[in-house]
């Protein structure tokens, strides 16, 4: 029994697991292989949609966030089911839940926190990325992170915590949230941000009387989104960027650009021009880095840039040759936001991004069928130019080729088919339809 082990059932993970089981059905491998996929969840996480997460708004609570959770956190069951099994003809693809806690390469084998020993024949690495902090003190105590789903229910709590607080009469100042790292994430959330606390401060600050009675003039809330770059969304044109900046404006985001953070408290942001913001919460989208546990496996190839801000810390991914697999180790493949790969086109880095990592996926799993039939590895191909930048309620700037672009409500729609593609690609069509109602039913409370 040839063994394959997938870590990561992310974008890039569940796609290899997916194509590589359709293919082997037809293959001479039919029954004679094996996939696993690891992932220390139970569920794949519908990330793009995380900020709708954070800043739904009026959900009926409940103590485990169900309907929240329902709309991106696809159980692996529903998808493997319907896609994998003898229902579909394919073979099976069993799921391990386990969080990963050593690859050994040299014998290999991977071990997980319950000190299980996995052994495999060809491994995909598919970990996906952790925040990277960039030493800038007090970063990783006082920043709320925005990675995964208890980031995204934290900072709903947060900010539903601090409207009640206003409501209440206990502020004499707004309520002031600040975003840093204005990339597309940064710049999402923060539009978000801007429309659930306006709704959010209608609906509990009763009257102007007790507006007044609490201190807080005019607006009751301020969204401060940081870059330290001279300029937001530098690969992005000038007259996108213009379009998105001004969006921001007309909801209320203030921009500040080239604000470079040197230290974060616990209500304040110092930057390094010398300036001094006060803040109530403090969301962290300044860059992704390796997962620790990958940076610490030995053996694996890692390239070595250095990061923003000086610190020896983010920056670092796992180096793969055109076909994907790591130099030195074949049979072992690495995809998706855990690896660099340059464009040969650009001599770049090329963004990490979830249709990259899906692609990959792609690429993987016909190079591995190559690899088991002695063939050569085909190259991968990066595509990355289309993008999709939601800017706050229905609306959002689509990026398509040649610089073809669709703004406003449309270009939301256009996210929502793109969704549902996505949705269309893993799971039956009911259940992609109703994911798609509940996403629709819910995330445009605020709208
Ligand atoms: C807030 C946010 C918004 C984004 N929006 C967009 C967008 O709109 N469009 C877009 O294209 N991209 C977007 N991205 C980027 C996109 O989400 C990533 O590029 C994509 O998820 C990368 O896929 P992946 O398979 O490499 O990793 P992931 O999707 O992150 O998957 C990694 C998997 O590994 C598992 N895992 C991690 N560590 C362990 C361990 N030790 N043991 C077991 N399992 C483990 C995780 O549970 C996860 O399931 C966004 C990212 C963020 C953070």
């Amino acid at each position: 029994m040839v063994k394959i082990l997938i870590l990561g059932g992310g974008f890039g993970g569940i796609r290899a697991a997916l194509d590589l089981n359709k293919k082997l059905k037809n293959k001479i491998l039919a029954g004679q292989a094996e996939i696993t996929l690891v992932d220390k969840n139970s569920y794949h996480l519908f990330v793009p949609a995380l900020y709708e997460v954070a800043s739904a708004y009026g959900v009926k609570r409940d103590p485990f966030a169900v309907r929240l959770k329902k709309t991106i956190c696809i159980p692996y069951s529903d998808i493997f089911s319907a896609r994998s099994g003898p229902a579909s003809g394919g073979e099976k693809i069993n799921f391990v839940q386990a969080g990963v806690s050593a690859i050994d390469l040299e014998n290999k084998q991977v071990a997980t926190e319950g000190g299980e020993m996995l052994n495999y024949d060809y491994l995909v690495i598919a970990l996906g990325s952790q925040a990277a902090d960039f030493g800038i003190s007090g970063a990783k105590e006082y920043a709320f992170q925005f990675k995964n789903l208890e980031d995204a229910l934290l900072l709903n709590q947060k900010i539903e915590e601090l409207i009640k607080e206003a409501a209440a009469g206990q502020r004499s100042q707004p309520i002031k949230i600040a975003v840093i790292g204005a990339g597309f994430t940064g710049i999402e959330i923060a539009a978000e941000f801007a429309r659930c606390v306006q709704k959010l401060a209608k609906t509990c600050l009763p009257s102007e009387a007790l507006a007044k009675e609490s201190g807080i003039k005019g607006r009751c809330e301020r969204i401060i989104l940081l870059e330290a770059g001279p300029r937001i969304l530098p690969a992005v044109s000038a007259g996108e960027r213009d379009i998105i900046l001004k969006r921001l404006t007309r909801l209320g985001v203030e921009v500040l650009e080239g604000a470079a953070v040197e230290e974060i408290g616990g209500n304040y942001i110092k930057l390094k021009n010398g300036k001094r913001l006060d803040t109530d919460l403090i969301t962290w989208t300044a860059g992704i880095r390796l997962p620790d546990l990958l940076e610490k496996t030995l053996a694996l190839p890692l390239t070595e840039k250095p990061a923003r801000g000086g610190s020896a810390s983010g920056g670092k991914k796992i180096k793969v040759n055109n076909g994907l697999e790591l130099d030195g180790w074949p049979g072992v493949f690495a995809i998706g936001d855990n690896t660099e790969f340059i464009d040969p086109k650009t001599s770049r880095p090329i963004p990490a991004l979830a249709y990259v990592a899906v692609d990959q996926g792609k690429i993987v799993a016909k190079n591995l069928l190559r690899l088991i039939g002695n063939k050569q590895l085909i190259e991968y191909r990066p595509f990355y130019s289309v993008w999709i930048a939601p800017v706050g309620g229905k609306y959002a700037v689509a990026h398509f080729k040649d610089g073809f672009n669709v703004i406003g409500f449309w270009g939301w729609i256009m996210r929502e088919v793109v969704d549902f593609k996505y949705m269309l690609s893993i799971l039956s069509f009911k259940k992609a339809v109703s994911i798609l109602w509940q996403e629709i039913t819910l995330f445009t409370k605020n709208d």
